[in-house]
């Protein structure tokens, strides 16, 4: 559950002897970037200043996340588990979070669903800012959202006619296609997946609250 002001002295410090372990997870991506350790002072800072702070145990003192390598963890939410002796920070990591320059931790740990529709963007996001036109999504948006937004029409004609002609792979190929240019679509309306995702949880909220009361 998210963490409320109550919820603070209500975790379970005394049992831990006052550190908690804190899992942090990427909000865009749900990949876990790191694990860190948490007391009183250490939470608190990460609450005020929106910083993921820790209490590192080698330096045996508060450590914000990106102090030195400018590589920092910018707070989303704090949810403590059931019997409030972990946490999850959800943050919106700036550069790479492991110090050996990958985005996690826990390397190869890339999803293998829909959730790695975020590292697309943030692909097309850098290809975006290339100064070359070599890149074919830079071009892409150099030409406008009228280019691409035709590119979205004839990617959905061609999973229509994959769905009857071809086989899964060949359906996979053409859906690719598809959020590939819608990535781009969003780079270029400075758009998120966040903001369809929350569209679809509106609509299954509606739909099952339509069912309770029906
Ligand atoms: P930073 O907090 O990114 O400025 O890094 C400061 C130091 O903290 C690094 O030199 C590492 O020793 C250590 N460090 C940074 N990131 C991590 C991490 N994700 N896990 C463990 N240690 C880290
Ligand atoms: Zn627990
Ligand atoms: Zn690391
Ligand atoms: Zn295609």
């Amino acid at each position: 559950a998210p963490l409320s002001a109550d919820a603070f002295d209500a975790l379970a410090w005394a049992k831990m002897d006052g550190l908690l372990p804190a899992i942090v997870q990427d909000g865009a991506s749900g990949r876990v970037l790191m694990l860190g350790y948490m007391d009183r002072a250490a939470l608190a800072a990460t609450l005020e200043t929106r910083r993921v702070t820790f209490f590192s145990r080698s330096r045996q003192r508060l450590w914000t996340k990106g102090e030195s390598s400018g590589n920092l963890l910018n707070l989303v939410a704090v949810h403590e588990d059931c019997d409030g002796d972990a946490l999850l920070v959800i943050a919106d990591p700036v550069g790479p979070t492991c110090h050996e320059g990958t985005a996690s931790c826990f390397g190869g740990s890339e999803p293998a669903g829909p959730a790695w529709l975020a590292e697309l963007s943030a692909i097309v996001a850098a290809r975006a800012g290339l100064a070359d036109e070599t890149s074919y999504t830079r071009k892409l948006l150099a030409r406008g959202p009228e280019r691409i937004a035709q590119k979205i029409g004839e990617e959905g004609v061609e999973i229509a006619l994959a769905a009857v002609t071809r086989d899964n792979r060949g359906i996979a190929e053409e859906t690719a296609d598809l959020l590939y240019h819608l990535a781009v679509l969003f780079e270029a309306k400075g758009m998120r997946w966040e903001e369809v995702v929350a569209i679809l949880r509106e609509r299954h909220a509606e739909r099952s609250s339509a069912t309770a009361s029906s």
